[in-house]
């Protein structure tokens, strides 16, 4: 399996860093042969930032595990700083990153300095991957500033993620659920299956608590949204302290092997979608 989404370094006050070492003893655990690395590089991301070149040096020390992913903070310089922002985009990937992210930072979703980079990840043909919560990429309910995004930028990939993404699986979400995990049976008409549906440069990822309790908080549902959207998803884990359940990947495996997604679609979201879509 390939993961888009991990993470390495200090993050947390009280914490001690993700190692190489463990997340490769992690990996080998699990069935994980490739992982992108996520670097933190907004002040709302985590507690420390992890930057770019760091992570560009561990994917370096371990090209057959590790990929790059590269994050430039939108708000980095003064004004239109679209020269500052291409510069060092296009310097990461020339260097090997193959995404933009983790997306993180306290803006809305649709902010100037967070389109600047948008548009030049498309030229570059780096997909973005986002965190989308109540203080992340901030929109309303039902993401009229996402779908306005996503209108305005085709040729870029979005890769969407976290608390507030999930929840719009459902029609019935509420604005108080931007930040949290709703329980309970999918009403029809939720704006995240609908703009899957209506923009190819709309994909997500698996990881971290917010998908699994979306795709598992009614069960029919979500093997057939992972069913309809094999081409759109990438398997994920955000791992990101020492103690954290992973609870995509026995999901995921229990669904292949009782049938109740097919062999090809696990084969997709696990790998395959991610070899085509980064470029690996
Ligand atoms: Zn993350």
């Amino acid at each position: 399996m390939i993961d888009v989404h991990m993470h390495i370094g200090k993050l947390y006050v009280g914490e001690k860093p993700l190692t190489p070492r463990h997340l490769l003893r992690f990996m080998d655990a699990n069935e994980i042969e490739k992982a992108i690395l996520l670097p933190i590089e907004s002040p709302e991301e985590a507690h420390y930032y992890v930057t770019t070149e760091y992570v560009m040096r561990v994917a370096r020390k371990y090209p057959d595990r590790f990929v790059a992913g590269c994050n430039v903070d939108p708000r980095v310089g003064t004004g239109d700083n679209s020269r500052i922002l291409r510069a060092r985009l296009t310097d990461y990937r020339d260097r090997g990153c193959k995404a933009y992210g983790e997306a993180m930072s306290g803006l809305a979703i649709d902010d100037p300095a967070l389109q600047r980079v948008y548009r030049i990840c498309g030229e570059l043909r780096m997909p973005v991957i986002y965190h989308i919560d109540g203080f992340r990429n901030v929109d309303e309910k039902g993401f009229p500033r996402f779908e306005r995004t996503l209108r305005m930028f085709p040729e870029t990939v979005f890769v969407g993620h976290a608390q507030h993404f999930w929840a719009e699986i459902s029609g019935d979400v509420t604005d108080d659920q931007f930040s949290s995990y709703p329980k309970g049976p999918i009403t029809p008409g939720g704006a995240m299956p609908r703009l899957m549906e209506t923009f190819p440069n709309l994909y997500a990822d698996l990881s971290a608590g917010s998908a699994y309790n979306a795709l598992t908080r009614d069960l029919p549902f979500g093997y057939a949204f992972l069913e309809r959207f094999q081409d759109r998803l990438f398997f994920g884990t955000d791992v990101c302290r020492y103690v954290q359940p992973i609870d995509v990947i026995p999901f995921l495996k229990e669904a292949r092997d009782n049938k109740r997604i097919s062999k090809l679609a696990f084969e997709k979201i696990t790998r395959l979608n991610a070899l085509r879509v980064f470029g690996l």
